[in-house]
């Protein structure tokens, strides 16, 4: 006999909260998680619907009590009930209760906590209004902030109501007063018609050329036939992946169906947005983590009645709930951004391949530098490649040189800023075209490399960069092994060791005083606090109101500024000395994407890539904007030393406030899961990358192996033991499969 684990109501707090029912032989083939079924409940009688979580051999009380499913429920809540079952598989295969799962797949909806917007408009016609201007003016007693009210209706037709009582500074019972004087009204809208601002002229729809036409017949043409794959779309920067995005949703669209389109926040600009605006007007909703609850609800009801079918977002838009989804897209496929760092430790990408399979319908993956495992997926045929290898009418990829910033120290220049880089910025300055500088910083907080040799201290054993503790040691944060940190460099003998402490704020400080004639802008989590932070600085960069922008990784991502002819990475090789085994990946990802931002124009771009490994793989690929030159090399790293796609690895992370229970209680899962005698490589307990956070400690152990499946059943076991075991009250225990 099998049962079924059946939850009868997923808005309740308790979600883990389940039922056991026996599965009537008539019905087990239709009994799968996530289906809706019909239970006898209670005494008397009582029915109720609930949904299947996970089915087992196993009963839990004595068999003859259990009582069996009724029937099971076909058609309704179908999108419910993909949901569901798309959370108990990501519970199942990223290591979290069903409870954190159903909470991140289902929408909160709190109902009460919707946000009204009041909007002001004029109730007279502008002419009068404008004459009720002139009139208030010359009045004896005139309130300039009634009149400022007026002449901003007069100029906008209509303004939300916390702007007027925010930026325009203007008290709420001057906004009643015109109200009372019938020369304004005030209206709720529940939803926002148009979240996006105002709409402006439909796009003219582009005509794909032969690559892109090609891969989107490849997609309907599979889809005529019942196939719905995984493509991996795989197009250098400005080959118009984004046209073939528009194209496969107006079909998706005619075909009755929706789709979501996920797209990293940070590139979730107005720019981009605007682009899926103009071709689908209303039809298209927009998902950020800036949106209040309210506004999320919003936009997750407009997509379950189907007053939306475009759904733009970040991770989380994958489990909007349309009926009818035909389609997903993944823009930036390869962007870390997509794994989510709470329980479940999701990757958007193989959450997205699910949600696919349950609603049968094809994903696209899109990238110019796709991620490894991804590339490694379509090379053996579990994705379809689709590839678009040239930009648009034939504009040139740009000019990109290395300079060696080891021979800059050498002959005396200690500048952020090469010789060759800055007569390259006076030049771009001469011709009034414009210049971004980034500075990669990305995940090498600690690590320590040599500014004469340029080479970073590497764990013997894992081959990635040693990050050095409070302790003053060197840890490598997944064997464990330490040691003492050297005054000189082991491969040159050079003093200059140490961490690199450059930040945007200096570097822009350095471009004023070597070019204080120009206009300079910067960019960094810094500048972009502010609700509109990032569109402000990218409106008034692109307005050309500054000759330079700096910025951190966040300016290279997917910004089109046809006036940018001059790119330059100042220290290409920080993201190369981050303590883990992506280094090279995203320091070639970052490369290319910067350079994919010189010369988006008419005019030839070129790029200034600073480095002090110049003969590193993934600074030479990304000089020559060769994806596969890289792919060769890292694929035979990743094989060499089991990472990831090549070997999977589980991180268990056991965190407390007390060091001396998490000690204990990291020492008795690593035993435990040791005396399973899985064959698995396991390492630690050692101290997490980050050993204490916010006053709790944090200590990881990691289990290697070529089989994710084994490690999904190691995880169960470490699982089961500490639901069966005392102790774990205060030590919390956190599963990450291949840890970004
Ligand atoms: P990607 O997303 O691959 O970087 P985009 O879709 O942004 O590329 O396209 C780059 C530029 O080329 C855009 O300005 C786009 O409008 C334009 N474009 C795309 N496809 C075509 C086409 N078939 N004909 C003319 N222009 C195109
Ligand atoms: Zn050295
Ligand atoms: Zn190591």
């Amino acid at each position: 006999m099998r049962y079924a684990d059946i939850i009868v109501d997923i808005t309740l707090e308790k979600l883990d909260r389940t039922f056991q029912y026996a599965i009537p032989e008539e019905l087990t083939g239709e009994v799968r998680p996530g289906v809706q079924v019909t239970i006898p409940f209670g005494a008397g009688g009582r029915t109720l619907s609930g949904f299947v979580l996970t089915i087992s051999e196993q009963p839990k009380i004595a068999p003859e009590k259990i009582k069996p499913i009724i029937c099971v429920n076909h058609e309704r809540y179908a999108v419910q009930g993909q949901l569901v079952s798309l959370a108990a598989w990501m519970a199942e295969h990223f290591g979290s209760t069903m409870n954190q799962a159903l909470k991140t797949v289902l929408p909160a909806g709190k109902k009460g906590n919707i946000k009204k917007r009041k909007i002001v408009s004029l109730s007279i016609p502008v002419e009068e209004a404008e004459e009720k201007l002139r009139e208030l003016s010359t009045k004896k007693r005139h309130s300039v902030a009634k009149e400022r009210l007026l002449e901003a209706l007069v100029d906008e037709s209509e303004i939300p109501w916390e702007v007027i009582t925010g930026k325009l500074n203007i008290n709420s019972s001057i906004i009643r007063g015109l109200e009372k004087d019938a020369i304004a009204e005030v209206r709720e809208e529940r939803t926002f018609r148009n979240p996006l601002g105002d709409l402006s002229a439909p796009g003219k729809v582009i005509e794909l050329n032969e690559s892109q036409k090609s891969c989107v017949d490849r997609v309907l043409s599979d889809m005529a036939k019942g196939e719905n794959n995984t493509y991996l779309l795989y197009g250098v920067t400005g080959s118009g992946k984004t046209e073939v995005y528009m194209e496969l949703i107006r079909e998706t669209l005619s075909a009755g169906k929706e789709a979501i389109v996920l797209i990293p926040e940070i590139a979730l600009t107005y720019q981009t947005v605007m682009r899926f605006y103009r071709h689908f007007g209303d039809q298209v909703s927009i998902l950020n983590s800036r949106m209040s609850e309210g506004e999320r609800t919003d936009q997750i009801d407009r997509a379950r009645k189907g007053d939306c079918k475009i759904m733009i977002g970040p991770r989380s838009a994958l489990f909007t709930p349309f009926q009818n989804l035909g389609l997903i897209i993944i823009d930036e496929e390869h962007e870390n951004s997509y794994k989510s760092e709470q329980a479940p430790k999701y990757h958007a990408r193989d959450v997205a391949i699910e949600r696919a399979r349950l609603a049968e319908c094809p994903v696209i993956l899109g990238s110019a530098t796709p991620s490894v495992e991804s590339y490694r997926r379509a090379e053996r045929g579990e994705y379809v490649m689709l590839r678009m290898p040239n930009r648009v009418a034939d504009r040139s990829l740009p000019e990109c040189e290395i300079v060696d910033l080891r021979s800059e120290l050498k002959s005396g220049n200690r500048s952020i800023l090469s010789m060759r880089l800055q007569e390259l910025m006076e030049d771009r300055l001469a011709k009034q075209e414009q210049t971004m500088l980034f500075l990669n910083r990305r995940g090498m907080m600690g690590s320590v490399s040599c500014r004469a040799c340029g080479k970073s201290l590497k764990c013997p054993h894992c081959d990635v960069s040693l990050s050095l503790h409070r302790d003053g040691k060197l840890h490598c944060h997944y064997c464990g092994h330490v040691e003492r940190k050297p005054d000189t460099c082991p491969h040159c003998g050079s003093e200059y060791i140490g961490g690199f402490k450059v930040g945007t704020e200096m570097v822009e400080d350095m471009v004023k005083a070597r070019f204080p004639e120009a206009r300079v802008l910067r960019m960094d989590a810094d500048t972009t606090k502010g609700k509109e932070g990032h569109k402000d600085i990218l409106e008034a960069f692109a307005n050309k109101e500054a000759d330079i922008l700096v910025g951190t990784q966040m300016i290279v991502k997917g910004h089109d500024f046809p006036n940018v002819t001059l790119v330059g990475a100042l220290a290409a090789d920080l993201s190369l000395n981050a303590s883990d085994y992506r280094g090279p990946e995203r320091t070639f990802q970052l490369l290319t994407q910067a350079a994919g931002r010189a010369g988006r124009g008419e005019k030839a771009g070129s790029v200034v890539i600073q480095t002090y490994q110049p003969e590193h793989y993934s600074i030479l690929a990304a000089r020559d904007q060769d994806y596969s030159e890289f792919y060769e090399e890292e694929i035979l790293y990743r094989q060499m030393m089991h990472y990831p796609p090549e070997g999977h690895m589980l991180q268990v992370l056991l965190t407390s406030p007390s060091l001396k229970h998490l000690t204990e209680k990291a020492d008795e899962v690593a035993g435990f899961i040791r005396a399973q005698d899985l064959h698995l490589r396991i390492l630690g307990p050692e101290d997490d990358r980050i050993a204490k956070l916010q006053d709790v400690y944090r200590k990881t152990v990691y289990l290697k192996d070529s089989d994710y499946d084994r490690l999904v059943d190691a995880k169960n076991r470490i699982g089961d033991y500490i639901r069966a075991t005392s102790g774990f009250n205060d030590v919390y225990v956190w599963f990450d499969f291949d840890p970004q």
